[in-house]
Protein backbone atom coordinates (compact mmCIF):
# COMPACT_ATOMS: atom_id res chain seq x y z
CA UNK A 1 0.00 0.00 0.00
CA UNK A 2 1.28 3.23 -1.23
CA UNK A 3 0.82 6.23 1.05
CA UNK A 4 -1.40 8.83 -1.10
CA UNK A 5 0.65 11.61 -2.43
CA UNK A 6 -0.97 15.45 -1.38
CA UNK A 7 -3.10 16.57 -4.36
CA UNK A 8 -1.10 19.48 -4.36
CA UNK A 9 2.51 21.28 -4.00
CA UNK A 10 2.35 23.95 -0.88
CA UNK A 11 2.54 26.50 -3.09
CA UNK A 12 -0.46 25.14 -4.27
CA UNK A 13 -2.16 24.83 -1.54
CA UNK A 14 -1.62 28.58 -0.58
CA UNK A 15 -2.74 29.77 -3.76
CA UNK A 16 -5.27 27.62 -3.80
CA UNK A 17 -6.64 28.74 -0.58
CA UNK A 18 -6.38 32.29 -1.32
CA UNK A 19 -8.62 31.48 -4.39
CA UNK A 20 -11.39 29.70 -1.89
CA UNK A 21 -11.01 33.09 0.14
CA UNK A 22 -11.36 35.00 -2.95
CA UNK A 23 -14.48 33.21 -4.06
CA UNK A 24 -16.26 31.86 -1.09
CA UNK A 25 -16.23 35.99 0.44
CA UNK A 26 -17.85 38.14 -1.44
CA UNK A 27 -16.02 41.03 -2.59
CA UNK A 28 -16.22 44.56 -0.76
CA UNK A 29 -18.31 46.28 -3.55
CA UNK A 30 -20.63 43.70 -4.00
CA UNK A 31 -21.66 43.87 -0.15
CA UNK A 32 -21.76 47.39 0.14
CA UNK A 33 -22.89 49.13 -3.27
CA UNK A 34 -26.62 48.10 -2.44
CA UNK A 35 -26.57 49.06 1.37
CA UNK A 36 -29.05 52.36 2.10
CA UNK A 37 -25.68 53.24 4.43
CA UNK A 38 -23.15 55.28 2.33
CA UNK A 39 -19.66 53.79 2.15
CA UNK A 40 -16.18 55.67 0.93
CA UNK A 41 -12.79 54.24 1.54
CA UNK A 42 -10.33 57.07 1.35
CA UNK A 43 -6.45 56.88 1.43
CA UNK A 44 -5.20 60.26 2.79
CA UNK A 45 -8.71 61.61 0.87
CA UNK A 46 -7.71 60.33 -2.14
CA UNK A 47 -11.22 58.06 -2.78
CA UNK A 48 -10.35 54.51 -3.53
CA UNK A 49 -14.23 53.13 -2.98
CA UNK A 50 -17.53 54.45 -3.01
CA UNK A 51 -21.29 52.94 -2.83
CA UNK A 52 -23.94 54.44 -4.35
CA UNK A 53 -25.43 55.23 -1.39
CA UNK A 54 -22.50 57.91 -0.34
CA UNK A 55 -22.68 59.73 -3.66
CA UNK A 56 -26.85 59.70 -3.15
CA UNK A 57 -25.75 61.73 0.41
CA UNK A 58 -23.62 64.18 -1.68
CA UNK A 59 -26.28 65.11 -4.48
CA UNK A 60 -24.07 62.86 -7.05
CA UNK A 61 -25.83 60.25 -9.15
CA UNK A 62 -23.22 57.63 -9.38
CA UNK A 63 -20.60 56.28 -7.57
CA UNK A 64 -18.14 56.70 -9.77
CA UNK A 65 -18.50 60.25 -9.45
CA UNK A 66 -16.78 60.65 -6.23
CA UNK A 67 -14.36 58.07 -7.08
CA UNK A 68 -13.02 60.45 -9.64
CA UNK A 69 -12.45 63.17 -7.87
CA UNK A 70 -8.51 63.35 -7.54
CA UNK A 71 -9.45 64.19 -3.68
CA UNK A 72 -12.23 64.36 -1.34
CA UNK A 73 -12.18 67.42 -0.33
CA UNK A 74 -14.92 68.86 -1.77
CA UNK A 75 -17.31 66.76 0.29
CA UNK A 76 -16.31 68.71 3.56
CA UNK A 77 -17.30 72.26 4.18
CA UNK A 78 -14.06 74.42 3.98
CA UNK A 79 -14.17 75.30 7.97
CA UNK A 80 -14.05 71.88 9.20
CA UNK A 81 -11.61 70.54 7.10
CA UNK A 82 -8.71 71.11 9.57
CA UNK A 83 -10.30 69.01 11.84
CA UNK A 84 -10.91 66.18 8.98
CA UNK A 85 -7.62 66.18 8.26
CA UNK A 86 -6.24 66.14 12.19
CA UNK A 87 -9.17 63.04 13.24
CA UNK A 88 -7.92 61.13 10.20
CA UNK A 89 -3.99 61.26 10.86
CA UNK A 90 -5.21 60.18 14.53
CA UNK A 91 -7.26 57.33 13.47
CA UNK A 92 -4.36 56.02 10.69
CA UNK A 93 -1.54 56.73 13.24
CA UNK A 94 -3.58 54.87 15.83
CA UNK A 95 -5.81 52.19 13.50
CA UNK A 96 -8.14 53.07 16.09
CA UNK A 97 -11.87 52.75 15.21
CA UNK A 98 -13.71 56.04 15.88
CA UNK A 99 -16.86 55.86 17.92
CA UNK A 100 -20.07 57.40 16.18
CA UNK A 101 -19.79 60.77 15.71
CA UNK A 102 -21.35 63.73 13.89
CA UNK A 103 -19.77 65.43 11.15
CA UNK A 104 -21.23 68.34 8.72
CA UNK A 105 -20.84 67.63 4.56
CA UNK A 106 -20.69 69.49 1.92
CA UNK A 107 -23.58 68.88 -1.22
CA UNK A 108 -22.96 69.57 -4.85
CA UNK A 109 -25.55 71.97 -4.67
CA UNK A 110 -23.56 73.48 -1.64
CA UNK A 111 -26.10 72.69 0.87
CA UNK A 112 -24.73 71.60 4.18
CA UNK A 113 -26.15 68.69 5.64
CA UNK A 114 -25.15 66.34 8.88
CA UNK A 115 -23.63 62.98 8.84
CA UNK A 116 -23.51 60.42 11.43
CA UNK A 117 -20.16 58.67 10.77
CA UNK A 118 -18.45 55.20 11.86
CA UNK A 119 -14.78 55.16 10.60
CA UNK A 120 -12.19 52.62 10.58
CA UNK A 121 -9.05 52.18 9.46
CA UNK A 122 -8.93 49.26 7.06
CA UNK A 123 -6.01 47.08 5.17
CA UNK A 124 -6.90 48.00 1.28
CA UNK A 125 -4.51 45.60 -0.40
CA UNK A 126 -1.58 46.31 1.37
CA UNK A 127 -1.66 49.75 2.73
CA UNK A 128 -3.96 51.51 5.49
CA UNK A 129 -6.86 53.30 4.24
CA UNK A 130 -9.96 54.76 6.12
CA UNK A 131 -13.36 53.34 5.78
CA UNK A 132 -16.50 55.48 6.17
CA UNK A 133 -19.65 54.80 6.93
CA UNK A 134 -22.49 57.63 7.30
CA UNK A 135 -25.98 57.77 6.78
CA UNK A 136 -27.78 61.29 6.77
CA UNK A 137 -28.86 63.04 9.79
CA UNK A 138 -29.34 66.45 9.02
CA UNK A 139 -33.84 66.52 10.10
CA UNK A 140 -32.31 65.42 13.35
CA UNK A 141 -29.79 67.95 14.12
CA UNK A 142 -32.33 70.40 12.80
CA UNK A 143 -35.00 69.22 15.02
CA UNK A 144 -32.53 69.01 18.24
CA UNK A 145 -31.52 72.67 17.43
CA UNK A 146 -34.89 73.78 17.01
CA UNK A 147 -35.27 72.02 20.80
CA UNK A 148 -32.24 73.29 22.22
CA UNK A 149 -33.22 76.64 21.22
CA UNK A 150 -36.75 76.25 22.55
CA UNK A 151 -35.11 75.03 25.96
CA UNK A 152 -32.87 78.32 26.18
CA UNK A 153 -35.83 80.09 25.37
CA UNK A 154 -37.72 78.47 28.31
CA UNK A 155 -35.08 78.33 30.41
CA UNK A 156 -34.88 82.69 29.98
CA UNK A 157 -38.37 82.92 30.24
CA UNK A 158 -38.42 80.62 33.40
CA UNK A 159 -35.26 82.49 34.82
CA UNK A 160 -36.93 86.40 35.21
CA UNK A 161 -40.33 84.84 36.80
CA UNK A 162 -40.90 86.43 39.53
CA UNK A 163 -42.12 82.99 41.05
CA UNK A 164 -39.79 80.16 42.52
CA UNK A 165 -39.56 77.56 39.19
CA UNK A 166 -37.63 74.22 39.22
CA UNK A 167 -37.80 71.42 36.86
CA UNK A 168 -36.94 68.04 38.42
CA UNK A 169 -36.84 64.67 37.11
CA UNK A 170 -39.44 62.01 37.27
CA UNK A 171 -37.16 58.74 37.63
CA UNK A 172 -35.30 60.44 40.54
CA UNK A 173 -36.01 63.77 41.54
CA UNK A 174 -33.13 64.99 40.44
CA UNK A 175 -33.47 69.07 40.48
CA UNK A 176 -32.45 69.51 36.52
CA UNK A 177 -33.13 73.43 36.61
CA UNK A 178 -33.81 76.40 39.17
CA UNK A 179 -34.44 79.88 38.64
CA UNK A 180 -33.17 83.11 40.81
CA UNK A 181 -36.78 83.32 42.95
CA UNK A 182 -36.13 79.55 43.95
CA UNK A 183 -32.83 80.02 45.27
CA UNK A 184 -33.82 82.86 47.55
CA UNK A 185 -37.10 80.81 48.79
CA UNK A 186 -35.05 77.63 49.14
CA UNK A 187 -31.99 79.58 50.78
CA UNK A 188 -29.61 77.89 48.48
CA UNK A 189 -27.92 79.11 45.26
CA UNK A 190 -27.59 77.17 42.35
CA UNK A 191 -24.88 74.67 42.40
CA UNK A 192 -25.89 72.73 44.96
CA UNK A 193 -29.96 72.95 44.40
CA UNK A 194 -28.74 70.96 40.76
CA UNK A 195 -26.86 68.72 42.82
CA UNK A 196 -30.00 67.75 45.11
CA UNK A 197 -32.99 65.97 44.62
CA UNK A 198 -36.36 67.63 45.08
CA UNK A 199 -37.45 65.01 47.95
CA UNK A 200 -34.70 66.86 50.28
CA UNK A 201 -37.14 70.36 50.23
CA UNK A 202 -40.64 68.12 51.07
CA UNK A 203 -41.51 67.64 54.91
CA UNK A 204 -43.08 64.41 54.19
CA UNK A 205 -42.54 62.09 51.23
CA UNK A 206 -46.01 61.21 50.36
CA UNK A 207 -46.59 65.08 49.45
CA UNK A 208 -44.42 64.44 47.28
CA UNK A 209 -45.76 61.30 46.20
CA UNK A 210 -49.11 62.62 45.89
CA UNK A 211 -47.97 65.48 43.47
CA UNK A 212 -46.44 62.70 41.12
CA UNK A 213 -49.17 60.61 41.42
CA UNK A 214 -51.62 63.47 40.74
CA UNK A 215 -49.80 65.21 38.03
CA UNK A 216 -49.69 61.75 36.20
CA UNK A 217 -53.40 61.26 36.33
CA UNK A 218 -54.50 65.05 34.98
CA UNK A 219 -50.87 66.46 33.50
CA UNK A 220 -51.78 69.67 35.14
CA UNK A 221 -52.14 70.10 38.79
CA UNK A 222 -52.76 73.57 40.48
CA UNK A 223 -53.17 74.67 44.25
CA UNK A 224 -51.98 72.06 45.89
CA UNK A 225 -50.66 72.79 49.37
CA UNK A 226 -47.71 71.25 50.50
CA UNK A 227 -45.57 71.64 53.56
CA UNK A 228 -41.70 72.14 52.34
CA UNK A 229 -38.44 73.01 53.75
CA UNK A 230 -35.42 75.31 52.81
CA UNK A 231 -32.17 74.41 52.44
CA UNK A 232 -31.46 75.76 55.93
CA UNK A 233 -34.43 73.51 57.31
CA UNK A 234 -37.01 76.41 57.39
CA UNK A 235 -40.64 75.00 56.99
CA UNK A 236 -43.24 76.33 55.18
CA UNK A 237 -46.37 76.26 53.72
CA UNK A 238 -46.11 75.99 50.04
CA UNK A 239 -48.98 76.06 47.16
CA UNK A 240 -47.69 74.26 44.13
CA UNK A 241 -48.97 74.04 40.76
CA UNK A 242 -46.92 70.74 38.43
CA UNK A 243 -47.16 70.10 34.65
CA UNK A 244 -45.13 67.38 33.11
CA UNK A 245 -42.61 68.46 30.86
CA UNK A 246 -39.49 66.74 28.31
CA UNK A 247 -36.13 68.26 29.94
CA UNK A 248 -33.17 67.67 27.67
CA UNK A 249 -34.92 64.65 26.31
CA UNK A 250 -35.69 63.08 29.97
CA UNK A 251 -39.66 63.00 31.66
CA UNK A 252 -39.02 65.92 34.06
CA UNK A 253 -41.81 67.72 36.22
CA UNK A 254 -41.89 71.03 36.29
CA UNK A 255 -43.25 72.71 39.59
CA UNK A 256 -44.07 76.36 40.49
CA UNK A 257 -44.00 77.06 44.35
CA UNK A 258 -45.69 79.68 45.95
CA UNK A 259 -44.81 80.48 49.68
CA UNK A 260 -48.23 81.00 51.28
CA UNK A 261 -46.79 80.69 54.61
CA UNK A 262 -47.10 84.38 55.40
CA UNK A 263 -50.91 84.03 53.90
CA UNK A 264 -52.14 81.41 55.88
CA UNK A 265 -50.80 83.22 59.24
CA UNK A 266 -52.39 86.10 58.10
CA UNK A 267 -55.53 84.33 57.27
CA UNK A 268 -55.28 82.32 60.57
CA UNK A 269 -55.48 85.63 62.14
CA UNK A 270 -58.05 86.70 60.51
CA UNK A 271 -60.26 83.88 61.61
CA UNK A 272 -59.60 83.95 64.84
CA UNK A 273 -60.22 88.03 65.22
CA UNK A 274 -63.97 87.03 63.30
CA UNK A 275 -64.54 84.41 65.48
CA UNK A 276 -62.90 84.84 69.07
CA UNK A 277 -64.07 87.23 72.11
CA UNK A 278 -61.14 89.14 72.74
CA UNK A 279 -61.73 89.77 76.55
CA UNK A 280 -61.71 86.23 77.24
CA UNK A 281 -60.04 84.43 74.34
CA UNK A 282 -63.61 82.60 74.00
CA UNK A 283 -65.36 81.81 70.90
CA UNK A 284 -67.73 84.67 70.34
CA UNK A 285 -71.44 83.91 69.69
CA UNK A 286 -71.22 83.71 65.80
CA UNK A 287 -68.82 80.98 65.92
CA UNK A 288 -69.88 79.33 69.17
CA UNK A 289 -73.37 79.00 67.16
CA UNK A 290 -71.43 77.43 64.03
CA UNK A 291 -69.62 74.75 66.62
CA UNK A 292 -72.81 74.38 68.39
CA UNK A 293 -74.20 72.90 64.99
CA UNK A 294 -71.25 70.55 64.21
CA UNK A 295 -71.38 68.82 67.64
CA UNK A 296 -75.26 68.66 67.09
CA UNK A 297 -74.64 67.23 64.15
CA UNK A 298 -72.11 65.05 65.38
CA UNK A 299 -74.02 63.56 68.30
CA UNK A 300 -76.95 62.55 65.51
CA UNK A 301 -74.86 60.85 63.08
CA UNK A 302 -72.99 58.39 66.04
CA UNK A 303 -76.33 58.08 68.14
CA UNK A 304 -74.89 59.97 71.03
CA UNK A 305 -75.49 62.16 74.16
CA UNK A 306 -74.80 65.95 73.95
CA UNK A 307 -75.83 68.82 76.76
CA UNK A 308 -75.71 72.35 77.24
CA UNK A 309 -74.89 74.21 80.26
CA UNK A 310 -75.88 78.07 79.80
CA UNK A 311 -74.46 80.58 82.44
CA UNK A 312 -75.20 83.99 83.39
CA UNK A 313 -73.35 85.99 86.51
CA UNK A 314 -74.75 86.88 89.53
CA UNK A 315 -75.53 90.34 90.24
CA UNK A 316 -72.74 91.78 87.55
CA UNK A 317 -74.01 95.07 87.60
CA UNK A 318 -73.60 95.61 91.07
CA UNK A 319 -69.45 94.05 90.59
CA UNK A 320 -69.14 97.00 88.10
CA UNK A 321 -70.84 99.59 90.18
CA UNK A 322 -68.65 98.61 93.05
CA UNK A 323 -65.22 97.99 91.62
CA UNK A 324 -65.49 99.85 88.12
CA UNK A 325 -65.85 98.29 84.64
CA UNK A 326 -62.18 97.53 84.10
CA UNK A 327 -61.94 95.39 87.77
CA UNK A 328 -65.08 93.91 86.51
CA UNK A 329 -63.47 92.82 83.00
CA UNK A 330 -60.39 91.53 84.88
CA UNK A 331 -63.53 89.64 86.60
CA UNK A 332 -64.75 87.89 83.76
CA UNK A 333 -61.60 86.97 82.36
CA UNK A 334 -60.58 85.70 85.70
CA UNK A 335 -63.99 84.03 85.69
CA UNK A 336 -63.51 82.32 82.37
CA UNK A 337 -59.97 80.95 82.98
CA UNK A 338 -61.84 78.86 85.99
CA UNK A 339 -64.38 77.69 84.43
CA UNK A 340 -62.28 75.91 81.69
CA UNK A 341 -59.99 74.94 84.38
CA UNK A 342 -63.73 72.48 85.44
CA UNK A 343 -64.05 71.27 81.69
CA UNK A 344 -63.06 69.00 79.26
CA UNK A 345 -60.49 69.24 76.35
CA UNK A 346 -63.81 68.57 74.37
CA UNK A 347 -66.28 70.85 76.01
CA UNK A 348 -66.78 74.36 73.54
CA UNK A 349 -67.14 77.02 75.73
CA UNK A 350 -68.46 80.57 74.20
CA UNK A 351 -69.23 84.39 75.17
CA UNK A 352 -72.96 84.79 73.76
CA UNK A 353 -72.66 88.21 75.62
CA UNK A 354 -72.16 90.36 78.15
CA UNK A 355 -72.03 88.06 81.19
CA UNK A 356 -73.41 85.38 79.73
CA UNK A 357 -71.85 82.28 78.51
CA UNK A 358 -72.79 78.90 77.37
CA UNK A 359 -70.68 75.34 77.21
CA UNK A 360 -71.62 72.41 74.64
CA UNK A 361 -70.38 69.28 76.33
CA UNK A 362 -70.60 66.36 73.98
CA UNK A 363 -70.72 62.34 74.89
CA UNK A 364 -72.70 63.95 78.17
CA UNK A 365 -75.87 62.84 79.56
CA UNK A 366 -77.94 65.28 81.43
CA UNK A 367 -76.86 63.99 85.02
CA UNK A 368 -73.02 63.99 83.72
CA UNK A 369 -73.98 68.10 82.59
CA UNK A 370 -75.75 68.86 85.80
CA UNK A 371 -72.45 67.25 87.82
CA UNK A 372 -70.10 69.43 85.15
CA UNK A 373 -72.42 73.13 85.85
CA UNK A 374 -72.54 72.02 90.22
CA UNK A 375 -68.43 71.69 89.89
CA UNK A 376 -68.58 74.99 87.89
CA UNK A 377 -70.83 76.84 90.28
CA UNK A 378 -68.35 75.81 93.30
CA UNK A 379 -65.14 76.48 91.34
CA UNK A 380 -66.99 80.15 90.21
CA UNK A 381 -67.92 80.74 93.75
CA UNK A 382 -64.81 79.97 95.81
CA UNK A 383 -62.24 82.04 93.31
CA UNK A 384 -61.15 84.89 94.91
CA UNK A 385 -60.88 87.51 92.18
CA UNK A 386 -57.99 90.22 93.35
CA UNK A 387 -58.99 93.57 91.61
CA UNK A 388 -57.21 97.12 92.64
CA UNK A 389 -60.32 97.77 94.65
CA UNK A 390 -59.98 94.87 96.55
CA UNK A 391 -60.52 90.65 96.07
CA UNK A 392 -64.11 90.08 94.55
CA UNK A 393 -66.29 86.67 95.11
CA UNK A 394 -68.50 86.16 92.26
CA UNK A 395 -71.46 83.65 91.64
CA UNK A 396 -73.37 82.23 88.92
CA UNK A 397 -76.46 80.59 87.78
CA UNK A 398 -76.66 78.44 85.53
CA UNK A 399 -79.07 75.91 83.02
CA UNK A 400 -78.90 72.82 82.00
CA UNK A 401 -80.47 70.70 79.22
CA UNK A 402 -79.87 67.85 77.13
CA UNK A 403 -80.19 67.31 73.37
CA UNK A 404 -83.12 65.12 72.65
CA UNK A 405 -84.68 63.92 68.95
CA UNK A 406 -87.28 66.58 68.83
CA UNK A 407 -84.53 69.59 68.67
CA UNK A 408 -84.29 71.03 65.22
CA UNK A 409 -81.89 73.55 65.94
CA UNK A 410 -79.69 74.77 68.36
CA UNK A 411 -81.94 77.64 68.91
CA UNK A 412 -84.14 74.69 70.38
CA UNK A 413 -81.51 73.33 72.59
CA UNK A 414 -80.31 77.02 73.69
CA UNK A 415 -83.49 77.94 74.50
CA UNK A 416 -84.45 75.12 76.88
CA UNK A 417 -81.10 76.05 78.86
CA UNK A 418 -81.88 79.53 79.33
CA UNK A 419 -85.33 78.85 80.90
CA UNK A 420 -83.41 76.75 83.32
CA UNK A 421 -81.29 79.65 83.92
CA UNK A 422 -83.75 81.62 84.46
CA UNK A 423 -85.58 78.99 87.02
CA UNK A 424 -81.98 79.71 88.80
CA UNK A 425 -82.47 83.22 88.57
CA UNK A 426 -85.68 83.02 89.92
CA UNK A 427 -84.60 80.57 92.73
CA UNK A 428 -82.14 82.56 94.50
CA UNK A 429 -79.18 82.46 92.04
CA UNK A 430 -76.15 80.82 92.60
CA UNK A 431 -77.86 77.56 91.56
CA UNK A 432 -78.16 75.31 88.95
CA UNK A 433 -81.17 74.27 87.46
CA UNK A 434 -81.98 71.61 84.99
CA UNK A 435 -84.59 71.36 82.04
CA UNK A 436 -87.09 68.56 82.65
CA UNK A 437 -87.52 67.88 79.34
P1 LIG B 1 -78.47 88.95 87.35
O1 LIG B 1 -77.90 88.38 86.14
O2 LIG B 1 -78.05 88.18 88.55
O3 LIG B 1 -79.94 89.06 87.27
O4 LIG B 1 -77.93 90.37 87.60
P2 LIG B 1 -76.90 91.15 86.67
O5 LIG B 1 -76.51 92.34 87.39
O6 LIG B 1 -75.81 90.25 86.28
O7 LIG B 1 -77.82 91.49 85.52
P3 LIG B 1 -77.57 91.30 83.97
O8 LIG B 1 -77.08 89.93 83.72
O9 LIG B 1 -78.84 91.63 83.28
O10 LIG B 1 -76.52 92.39 83.67
C1 LIG B 1 -75.29 92.15 83.06
C2 LIG B 1 -74.37 93.31 83.37
O11 LIG B 1 -73.05 92.91 83.07
C3 LIG B 1 -74.65 94.51 82.53
C4 LIG B 1 -73.30 95.09 82.19
O12 LIG B 1 -73.05 96.23 82.87
C5 LIG B 1 -72.34 94.03 82.63
N1 LIG B 1 -71.48 93.68 81.55
C6 LIG B 1 -71.84 93.12 80.38
N2 LIG B 1 -70.74 92.93 79.59
C7 LIG B 1 -69.68 93.42 80.28
C8 LIG B 1 -68.28 93.51 80.01
O13 LIG B 1 -67.78 93.16 78.96
N3 LIG B 1 -67.49 94.05 80.98
C9 LIG B 1 -68.01 94.49 82.13
N4 LIG B 1 -67.16 94.99 83.06
N5 LIG B 1 -69.30 94.41 82.40
C10 LIG B 1 -70.15 93.89 81.53
MG1 LIG C 1 -76.07 88.51 85.22
MG1 LIG D 1 -76.73 88.77 81.89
Amino acid sequence: MTKAAPPYSLAERRRNLRRRDDTLLPNFQDMTDGAVQGVLVHSNFKPLYANRAFAHLFGYDKAEEITAMPLIRPLYPHDIWPEVEQEYNDLVRGDKIAPISRIKGLRRDGQEIWLACTKRVIDWHGSKALQICAFDVTNQVAMEQLMLGNEQQLRSILEILPVPIFISRRRDGHILFVNRKTCLLLQQSAGPLLRACSPEFFVEEEDRKKIHMMVDAVNDVREVEVRMKTAQGREFIAELAAINVDYSGEPAMLVSVNDISERKKLEAELFHQANTDSLTGLSNRRFFMIQAEQEIRRARRFNRALSIIMMDLDHFKLVNDTHGHAAGDAVLETIVRASLESLRESDVMGRLGGEEFAVILPETTIEAAAEVAGRLLAHIAETAIPTTKGIVHCTTSLGVAQLIPQDNTIDELLCRADEALFLAKERGRNRVEISEK
